[in-house]
C-alpha cells in the first residue's frame, strides 16, 4: 500500500482536514498517477455535507482530477509514465452489462459504477477516495487523455462540469441556431455556455445573480435574463428550444418550463432538494423534461478533444488545499468565477 496525504471530511458537515489514505500498488491493468490539480464540484459539497444520504465517511472528495502517470502495471499498453491524464466521476464499472457495453458506464446496471469517492470498489467493501490527495491508482480503461492544447488547471473541471453539460447537448441534438438557455452560471453553467456556443447555439443565461451579466457576455452568451424579476417568465414565455438547468438549490421548475417552445426540452443536471412539478406546463406545448448524469468514458474523451479543438478550458481560480473550507463557503454563496481548482503541490 502507498501511504498518501489527503484532505477528508470525517463526518457529515465536518470541515475538511488533513488525513492519510492508502492507495493500492498498481496491479497488471492499473495506472498510478500523481495528482496535479483537482476541481471543486458542487457535488463534492453536497456529499461532504451528507445532503444526498447514504454517504461513506471518512470522505476524500474530488472527481475532476488531472495529473501525470508515474507507473503502470505490466499489462498496460495504452499509458506510460509521463502521460498527462485525467480521472472523472467514476473509476470502474461491471464492464459487461448493456449500459457498460454501450459506453454508458455511468449508468452501469450492476449497482452503478464505482464512483471516484463516496463509493466502494467492485469488491463491495473497499472505500474509494477522490482527488483531494496527491496520487491515485485507477484501472487503465477509466483513465482519460488530456489533450496538449488544454491548460492543466483549466482542464480539470472538464472531467465533471465539462462532460455533464456536453453529454445532454449532444444527446438531445442541440444544433447550430438552436435557441438555448443555461440556468445557473456556476461551474457547470459556464461550461454549458461555452460548449453550446461552440455548437453554434444562440445562448441565453438565466441567473438569479444580476451581477453575472457582464461575465455571461464575456463567456460568449448572447443574452442574459435576471430571474429575480418574476415578470421575465411572462415576457420570455415560449422562447427556447432547449433549457439546460444546472441549479444546485431549489427553484420552481414549472416557471422555467413555460419558457420552452412547442416540443422544447428542458434537461435537469443540477441536483437540488426534491422540487414539486405540475403537469400543465409540460402538456401544453408537448414539452419534454429530461435528466442527464455525467457521461461515459468514450464520450468524456470526445468532450476533452472537442474542448481542446475549440479552445474551451474552464475558467478557474486556483487555490492551495488549505483554503478548501473557505472555497466551499464561497461556492455555496455563488462567489466563484467559475470553478475552484486545488493545486495539489500544496499538499506535498
Ligand atoms: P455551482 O458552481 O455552485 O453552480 C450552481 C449555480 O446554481 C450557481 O452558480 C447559481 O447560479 C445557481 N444557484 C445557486 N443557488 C441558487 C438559488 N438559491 N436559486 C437559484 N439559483 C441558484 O455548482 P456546480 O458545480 O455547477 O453544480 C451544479 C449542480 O449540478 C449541483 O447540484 C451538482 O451537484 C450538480 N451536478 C450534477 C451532475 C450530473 O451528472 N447531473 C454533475 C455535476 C454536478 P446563478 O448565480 O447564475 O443563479
Ligand atoms: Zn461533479
Ligand atoms: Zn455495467
Amino acid at each position: 500500500m502507498l501511504k498518501t496525504p489527503a484532505y477528508a471530511a470525517t463526518f457529515p458537515k465536518a470541515p475538511l482536514a488533513p488525513f492519510s489514505i492508502d492507495r493500492r500498488e498498481p496491479g497488471p491493468h492499473d495506472v498510478l498517477m500523481d495528482i496535479l490539480y483537482c476541481g471543486v464540484c458542487h457535488s463534492d459539497i453536497h456529499q461532504a455535507r451528507g445532503e444526498w444520504g447514504g454517504e461513506v465517511f471518512p470522505m476524500v472528495p474530488g472527481h475532476e482530477i488531472v495529473g501525470k502517470v508515474v507507473k503502470v502495471g505490466g499489462e498496460v499498453r495504452k499509458w506510460k509514465a509521463g502521460d498527462t491524464v485525467g480521472v472523472g466521476c467514476f473509476v470502474d464499472s461491471c464492464r459487461t452489462c448493456e449500459a457498460c457495453k454501450a459506453g454508458d458506464e455511468q449508468f452501469c446496471e450492476q449497482g452503478g459504477p464505482t464512483f471516484t469517492y463516496n463509493s466502494r470498489e467492485r469488491d463491495g467493501k473497499t472505500p474509494t477516495y477522490g482527488g483531494y490527495s496527491t496520487r491515485i491508482t485507477v484501472e487503465e480503461g477509466y483513465v482519460l487523455r488530456i489533450p496538449e492544447r488544454l491548460p492543466l488547471d483549466g482542464a480539470a473541471p472538464l472531467l465533471c462540469a465539462g462532460i455533464t453539460t456536453y453529454s445532454p447537448l449532444i444527446h438531445f441534438g442541440v444544433k447550430a441556431g438552436a435557441k438555448l438557455a443555461v440556468v445557473g452560471l456556476g461551474g457547470l453553467g459556464h461550461m454549458g455556455v461555452k460548449i453550446a456556443k461552440a455548437l453554434g447555439a444562440e445562448v441565453t443565461v438565466l441567473s438569479h445573480s444580476p451581477g453575472k451579466r457582464e461575465g455571461a457576455r464575456r463567456l460568449g452568451a448572447d443574452d442574459f435574463i435576471a430571474t429575480r424579476d418574476a415578470e421575465v417568465f411572462k415576457k420570455n414565455a415560449g422562447r427556447f428550444d432547449f433549457i439546460l438547468d444546472t441549479v444546485s438549490a431549489q427553484h420552481d421548475y414549472n416557471a422555467y418550463l413555460q419558457l420552452l417552445r412547442r416540443n422544447g426540452t428542458m434537461v435537469l443536471v443540477g441536483l437540488p432538494d426534491p422540487t414539486p412539478l405540475a403537469a400543465f406546463p409540460l402538456i401544453v406545448g408537448r414539452k419534454r423534461l429530461a435528466g442527464s448524469m455525467i457521461g461515459g468514458i468514450r464520450e468524456t474523451q470526445e468532450m476533452l478533444d472537442f474542448c481542446a479543438q475549440h479552445g474551451l478550458p474552464s475558467d478557474v481560480e486556483v487555490i492551495p488545499i488549505q483554503q478548501i473550507n473557505e472555497a466551499y463557503e464561497r461556492t455555496v454563496k455563488g462567489e466563484v468565477r467559475y470553478r475552484f481548482v486545488i493545486d495539489l503541490a500544496s499538499l506535498k
